[in-house]
């Protein structure tokens, strides 16, 4: 089995931190039924992460790509989101092998921090200012998704939004500790420019993972 970070060597195991069926609160696949992954290890290092527990990879069991190819299938779900943790720090290409041949969407959450492997349906791409992204991740984001926690990140959106391929759909989300102060501000700035849509973690609304 191969856990290391950043290598490129195929492997049939990941650590993972929790799976479950639930409904996507965020972004493109707001609102859509998701089964979703979630990888240990992260190396980025947000402070306002909500899923620290996520960045230790070794207090997370290794699993079986077929054990959780199996239990995403069982679950109805046609779309799988792999998240984490930082999910590219892994070699992906044996996970989304197996998820295109049962069938299901491939649907990746990262911070573009490292390359990403593997065959996607779905690339959302949400930059963090802890660790830059790497240059490739611009030409494959299907979404790029924002998190606005100060004034000066809309600025720092704009940025990104230069840089992603004309197709990217750009997404603007408050960080959620600071929801009600940057809701208001989010709702005028898409108003004022409709290149941008809101994204809420309509999850936490719902009370659901
Ligand atoms: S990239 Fe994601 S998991 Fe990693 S520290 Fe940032 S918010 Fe947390």
């Amino acid at each position: 089995m191969v856990s290391s970070l950043e290598s490129g060597i195929l492997t049939s195991e990941l650590p993972l931190m929790e799976d479950f069926y639930t409904i996507q609160g965020e972004g493109f696949y707001q609102g859509h039924a998701a089964y979703f992954i979630r990888l240990g290890g992260c190396d980025v290092g947000c402070i306002w992460c909500d899923v620290k527990e996520s960045w230790n990879a070794e207090a997370h069991p290794l699993v079986s790509i077929e054990e959780m190819v199996k239990r995403a299938k069982q679950s109805g779900s046609s779309l799988v989101v792999i998240t984490g943790g930082e999910p590219a720090m892994y070699n992906l290409d044996e996970l989304t092998r197996a998820l295109n041949q049962a069938g299901l969407k491939t649907n990746i959450e990262t911070s573009g921090a490292h390359p990403i492997t593997g065959d996607w349906d779905w690339v959302c791409f949400s930059p963090k200012k802890f660790k830059a992204p790497v240059e490739s991740i611009y030409t494959q984001a299907n979404e790029l998704k924002i998190i606005i926690y100060n004034n000066s990140d809309f600025e720092w959106a704009e940025d990104f939004a230069k840089k992603v391929n004309s197709e990217c759909e750009l997404f603007l989300q408050p960080e959620w500790s600071k929801e009600k102060e940057m809701v208001p501000k989010i709702i005028e700035y898409v108003k004022a420019n409709p290149k941008w849509k809101v994204s809420l973690q309509i999850h936490k609304y719902m009370n659901i993972p």
